[in-house]
């Protein structure tokens, strides 16, 4: 057993099918009055399902969150919650919705209830992003980290079958990398394996039966652990690749996650053995990279950089990017060799070290 220490922050979590009925008493113990509705444009109707839960509770509804939190829609955000008077932000949708709530909340302390409807983990990390001049930001602050989580699945039915089965492998990615962290610890070793099982195995059902709510269920237990291990330690190699892959050549988030996974832990496996073991099991396989690049293809999801956007001729400069600034990863970062890593991902060719 190593050493370690563990500062635990995991907000407060009501599970359940049918969950989001708890609402109201979940703003009431807060000792809120004046909620601002938070979603995507794409959601604005869930949005207003939940402006008339909160009835008088509710002070207005922002249905304008985007990908990225770009800083003009942050500042918007801010403006109304300040003219409505609202005491707490309500966030219904995915990482987007989410980080919009975070947004205002970094700004202005105002606490958030967070509604996941993917499972891109948001909810459980003090990570903050902002996007400015289309360079994104982020930072870490305990302010933003969401009061209360509401876990409700039958709300994650409508997600299309392709982003759920993208989004779940972006969870599972935390949870791999959270396993090799060098500020990692027994605890959330245990979520993480627990997280990567549950997620894999409710993947496989839902992509028998999307509308499955029990499947739907456990993908969402898989997402919350997954999205815990994340906001309590550092990532690498695989989160740098993916930031920068999705920042400098705007591809889309959860995708660029799914493709790059099964390279980027071959690429680390020989100095994190055990981490590597752990993934294994919790895949019931014994090879981890191999295991997450057949789950990819069993689930039909994209395996090639180039199907999902990537410049053939961005690859040197996206191996150049991944070495400028360093930061910890079980493998020190060799620009051939990632350059090596990011063809294969390129070419959707099995992973290897
Ligand atoms: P998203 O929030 O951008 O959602 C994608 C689309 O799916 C949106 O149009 C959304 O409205 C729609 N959608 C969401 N749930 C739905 C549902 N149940 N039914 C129908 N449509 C639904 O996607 P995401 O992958 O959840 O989030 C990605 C963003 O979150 C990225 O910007 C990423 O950087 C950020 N993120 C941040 C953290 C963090 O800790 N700060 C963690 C993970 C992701």
């Amino acid at each position: 057993m190593n050493d370690f220490s563990f500062d635990a922050h995991i907000p407060r979590v009501v599970f359940g099918a049918g969950a989001l009925s708890q609402l109201p008493a979940e703003v009431d113990r807060l000792g809120a009055r004046r909620a601002l509705v938070l979603s995507t444009p794409e959601q604005a109707d869930s949005a207003r399902r939940v402006a008339e839960l909160l009835g008088e509770r509710c002070a207005g509804i922002f249905p304008r969150a985007v990908m990225h939190v770009p800083i003009e829609a942050a500042r918007e955000a801010r403006e109304e919650a300040r003219r409505l008077g609202a005491d707490c932000a309500v966030a219904i949708g995915g990482g987007s919705t989410t980080g919009l709530g975070k947004a205002i909340a970094l700004d202005s302390g105002l606490p958030i209830i967070a509604i996941p409807t993917t499972y891109a983990g948001s909810e459980m990390t003090p990570i903050y992003g902002l996007t400015e001049g289309g360079v994104k930001k982020t930072g870490r602050d305990p302010r933003v980290l969401p009061k209360t989580v509401i876990y409700d699945p039958e709300l994650s039915l409508t997600l299309p079958l392709g982003l759920s089965i993208t989004s779940g492998i972006n969870a599972i990615a935390h949870a791999a990398e959270g396993l090799y962290a060098h500020d990692g610890n027994p605890i959330v070793a245990l979520m993480a394996e627990e997280g990567i099982r549950a997620l894999a195995a409710a993947l496989l059902r839902l992509h028998a039966a999307p509308k499955d709510l029990s499947a739907r269920g456990d993908a969402l237990y898989g997402a919350w652990l997954c999205g815990a291990v994340l906001g309590h330690v550092a990532m690498g190699l695989h989160h740098k690749l993916c930031h920068t892959l999705g920042g400098s050549f705007n591809l889309p988030h959860a995708e660029v996650h799914t493709v790059v996974l099964p390279h980027a832990l071959a690429y680390n496996a020989a100095a994190a053995p055990v981490a590597m073991s752990r993934i294994a099991r919790a895949l019931g396989s014994d090879d981890a990279p191999a295991a997450l690049y057949d789950l990819a293809r069993r689930l039909g999801a994209p395996t090639s950089l180039r199907e999902i956007g990537m410049p053939a001729d961005g690859l040197d400069r996206a191996a150049e990017l991944a070495v400028t600034t360093p930061y910890p990863n079980p493998r020190p970062l060799q620009r051939d060799a990632l350059r090596a890593l990011l063809q294969r991902a390129f070419d959707g060719t099995p992973p290897s070290p």
